[in-house]
């Protein structure tokens, strides 16, 4: 078995760290959002001439981005994604906040137009260990969403299935970001990442006028 026990990142060779979530059957998801269902169509053991995979799961499940039409009624698919905004340069911060991630914890770094920030908070390593879906996870409440949007940030990541709350900062944090085009990345596992510098590669999948698309996404310190 290639994933380490929380079948979470892992190293490559040349210093690429896998942040992606597997995929699998029953795992976890938002409440209200589709089960994921991965199941052999056509299957060799039954006499079929090939493996096949039906696969039935929201979008917006496992590492996956959002697209401005997640919530705005007219924004973009995130077919229409410029490939920049999530290849090249991107900065892990690492909050401390156990409820949320706010502005008064931003100001130190300095963030700069056009930066794509990933943030590690304390959701990596022990909310994706869980099956169940967890509420109080660490979201960027709509104070710091706003204030990402004022430092014109070109990219944020998170570490948990969403950047709002569960409760709270839900539809006002998505907006406020997908409003500024900001471009959203969900469900990032970031365990085995330091602060610091990274490449980012995150590529969601093509789907036309898509509100959100699993991805895969890997980062090399830079
Ligand atoms: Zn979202």
């Amino acid at each position: 078995m290639l994933y380490s026990e929380s079948q979470g990142a892992k190293t490559t060779k040349d210093g690429w760290i896998d942040v992606s979530v597997p995929l699998r059957s029953g795992m976890v998801h938002w409440p209200d959002n589709p089960p994921v269902r991965i199941e052999r169509a056509l299957n060799i053991e039954r006499g079929d001439a090939a493996n096949v995979s039906e696969i039935s799961m929201g979008a917006h499940t496992g590492t996956h981005m959002d697209g401005p039409l997640h919530f705005l009624r007219e924004g973009k698919g995130l077919d229409e994604m410029p490939l920049t905004a999530t290849i090249g340069r991107s900065r892990v911060i690492e909050t401390r906040d156990p409820e949320s991630i706010k502005p008064e914890e931003l100001h130190a770094y300095k963030l700069q137009r056009d930066e794509r920030i990933l943030f590690k908070t304390q959701n990596s390593g022990r909310r994706w260990s869980s099956e169940d879906f967890i509420e109080d996870f660490v979201y960027v409440s709509q104070e710091a969403a706003r204030y990402l949007a004022g430092r014109e940030i070109q990219t944020v990541g998170v570490d948990y299935l969403s950047v709002g709350g569960y409760r709270k900062d839900g539809v006002e944090t998505h907006r406020a970001l997908l409003e500024a085009g900001i471009w959203v990345i969900e469900g990032l596992d970031l365990s085995e990442v330091e602060p610091g510098e990274y490449e980012l590669i995150c590529l969601p999948v093509k789907i036309e006028r898509s509100d959100g698309a699993p991805a895969r996404a890997i980062l090399r310190p830079a």
